[in-house]
């Protein structure tokens, strides 16, 4: 047994059911849970009544502490093909056309050092759970590589198995070549699972099955691998759905349906299951998606760099829909930030969307952060992550507040989080590890993780002939 003490920090934000900030707070951890949470006088009486000697403490005086922060949505292997396409200004479908035959020449080292890689830039924005969704597996690529990237590093991991079986043969998007057998995606997500999924309180691995999106897979695939997830306790669904204009024409053009009766059509409305953007929904859409429990991961710097459209958030949430955060894939970012993506996400319902005006108070950052943590958690399925409370898992950041950039804002450290410009984490704790601690990650050699990185890329850009 070992017991973790972190206090006096300036604002200790629990999301608990009260929404109650601790100043001067503190927090017990004992092991990889949270023992007891509260301000520095409460602790101190309940050590003395425990009997209970600290083996450390931490203090975080100048810090807002958080529960870790929740990934909702994400393809880490993108980081090895960031600007591609996002730099020319490219939309959704152009986009992708023009990546997949890049994509095809992936292989077993690249997605573990794309997942490394990706996972140290959220780890250090405060990201302690992270989803990835894979879906193409050319060469000698699998989801096993993901997964041992996010195990090294001791980040909670939800990695999805995601699949491509409708290639421009039969009238998908992609290229067949990044396309598999339905049989054989169906096998190898039966093999991940059982070697893989942990559906136990405080797991550090769930796995869920992510066919890629209505222009990707084909309907027979949706239904087969819904009840392949069904059979398993705690495996979740995932997948693109209403991202853009065009993916709404392809769904009414190809199906006669628009996505989200496309989805309820197949058994895919549920509170198991999770989609990616939301963008281009209406009324009676989003009271579907609150009806039946469905969530949503809002990916908003995806959505503005591809020009998909703003999501209409705000709706959602007061339509009782659960919504988390994601950063989406960094070649669709082109970072991955999690905080930063949480003042994306504040500012945007700022601004609004179409037939509605701006409105500076429509979105605060509190909203904003409850949608990184709590949000999160609950799009995942997860009871014992997104807060600080007792008997969830030990999962913290902390963000410096009396530095350069938040100079001034001691009117409200929580709020200047955001309303400042995002930073780095000052410590991190994941399943009661400190992973990171003074803002530098343990246990990483970041110069030669990034040299392995640019030669993985390099290798992709060349093949694809887009570098000599
Ligand atoms: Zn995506």
């Amino acid at each position: 047994m070992s017991f973790l003490l972190i206090e006096h920090a300036d604002a200790l934000v629990t999301m608990n059911p009260n929404r109650d900030e601790i100043a001067n707070g503190s927090i017990l951890l004992e092991d990889h849970v949270i023992r007891h949470v509260s301000d520095q006088a409460g602790m101190h009486a309940y050590l003395v009544e425990h009997g209970i000697a600290v083996d450390k403490s931490i203090d975080a005086g100048g810090c807002v502490v958080l529960p870790g922060l929740v990934n909702c949505h994400h393809h880490l292997y993108q980081t090895l093909t960031r600007t591609l396409g996002t730099a020319a200004g490219l939309s959704l479908f152009d986009w992708l056309k023009m990546l997949y035959p890049v994509w095809a020449g992936l292989n077993s080292d690249g997605i573990y050092t794309s997942a490394k890689l990706g996972l140290v830039e959220l780890l250090l924005s405060g990201a302690t759970t992270v989803a990835d969704h894979l879906y193409l597996f050319p060469n000698d690529s699998k989801l096993d590589d993901s997964i041992a990237a996010a195990h090294d590093l001791g980040v909670r991991f939800h990695p999805t198995r995601g699949s491509m079986s409708l290639g421009q043969s039969q009238g998908g998007l992609p290229p067949d070549e990044v396309c598999d057998s339905e049989d054989h995606i169906l096998d190898d997500s039966v093999r991940v699972i059982e070697e893989f999924h942990d559906a136990a309180d405080y797991s550090m691995c769930r796995v869920g099955l992510a066919p890629c999106s209505p222009f990707s897979v084909t309907a027979e695939l949706m239904r087969r691998s819904a009840e392949l997830a069904r059979s398993y306790p705690g495996v979740r669904l995932h997948t693109h759905l209403a991202e853009t204009l065009d993916e709404n024409r392809f769904c009414v053009k190809k199906f006669g349906m628009r996505p989200i009766e496309y989805m309820e059509s197949l058994g895919w409305l549920g509170d198991d299951v999770w989609f990616a953007h939301m963008v281009h929904v209406d009324e009676e859409e989003i009271d579907r998606l609150g009806h039946t429990g469905s969530g949503v991961c809002h990916c908003p710097s995806s959505n503005m760099i591809l020009a998909s459209g703003i999501a209409p958030i705000r709706r959602m949430l007061d339509c009782n829909v659960r919504v988390g955060l994601g950063v989406d894939g960094s070649a669709s970012n082109d970072g991955n930030h999690l905080l930063g993506e949480a003042r994306q996400a504040m500012l945007l319902q700022r601004v609004g969307w179409p037939g509605f005006e701006s409105r500076a108070d429509r979105f605060s950052a509190r909203q904003a952060l409850e949608l990184a943590t709590l949000g999160g958690a609950r799009v995942l399925g997860r009871e014992d992550i997104g807060s600080l409370q007792a008997g969830k898992a030990a999962d913290l950041v902390a963000f410096r507040v009396d530095d350069l950039y938040h100079a001034g804002a001691g009117s409200d450290p929580v709020a200047a989080l955001l309303t400042c410009m995002p930073t780095s984490v000052w410590l991190s704790v994941i399943d009661g590890r400190t992973v990171v601690e003074d803002g530098v990650l343990s246990g990483v050699d970041v110069e030669n993780l990034v040299n392995d990185h640019r030669n993985e890329s390099s290798r992709l850009l060349v093949r694809a002939g887009l570098r000599g």
